[in-house]
């Protein structure tokens, strides 16, 4: 099973893949956590990475490439796993057939961009672990502190109100031709982002049992 999950910044890639890799047992795989890591880090890729995210552009491809190639190789992919932030632009989906992947289904999540900003706002993450959370939609069990590993949650640099609508026109010019992209190979579905999350992952089961029968 080779997922990919589309969609603006906030349209709930993150946690619908991090549900998908717990159901099939497949590692979700998010350049965006890989890179935010490697920030926290101080790494050599980190810092190169710092300022793109800060200004809410994307990270040159062949950086990303590199991070994917690399993790793609590790062993618990060997049956499959989901992608969550990459391909990001058609050189990247480009590097990813080159790298003789065949993905099966490509999974794109629908929110328009007002709700986008109003969801933003909300989000709140762990620096410590990476795992993301919403003050309305997805509140942690322990508060303002991560349900996993008990660190104090914190805003994203890079989800501030300014930095958000550069994000999604990022999006929308370099990302989003890939639907058509996967479209074209007849691997593209759509599913409408919901206010819940939980109607979410229905509408995503539902696309999966339909492509993998399970
Ligand atoms: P979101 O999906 O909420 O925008 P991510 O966590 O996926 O956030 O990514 C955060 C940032 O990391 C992006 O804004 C971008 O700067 C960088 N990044 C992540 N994935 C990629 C990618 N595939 N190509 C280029 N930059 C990336
Ligand atoms: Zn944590």
């Amino acid at each position: 099973m080779k997922i990919i999950f589309l969609g603006a910044p906030g349209a709930g890639k993150g946690t619908q893949s991090e549900i998908v890799s717990a159901q099939y047992g497949i590692p979700a795989i998010s350049t965006g956590a890989i890179i935010r890591e490697a920030i926290a880090k101080g790494t050599e890729m980190g810092l190169a990475a710092k300022v793109f995210t800060e200004n809410g552009e994307l990270v040159p491809d062949d950086v990303v490439i590199g991070i994917i190639k690399e993790r793609l190789s590790e062993d618990d992919c060997k049956n499959g796993f989901i992608l969550d932030g990459f391909p990001r632009t058609v050189t990247q989906a480009e590097a990813l057939d080159a790298m003789g992947v065949d993905i099966d289904l490509v999974i794109s999540i629908e929110v328009a961009d007002k709700d986008i900003v109003k969801r933003m706002s909300g989000r709140r993450v762990c620096a410590n672990c990476g795992a993301s959370y919403h003050i309305v939609y997805k509140p942690s069990a322990k508060k303002t502190k991560c349900e996993k590993c008990g660190k104090r949650l914190s805003i994203r640099s890079d989800d501030k109100p300014e930095v958000v609508l550069e994000r999604l026109s990022v999006y929308h010019e370099r990302t989003e031709p890939l639907k058509d992209f996967y479209k074209n190979k007849g691997k593209c579905v759509e599913v409408q982002g919901q206010e819940i999350l939980d109607d979410t992952t229905a509408l995503v089961r539902q696309q999966l049992e339909k492509a993998f029968g399970k």
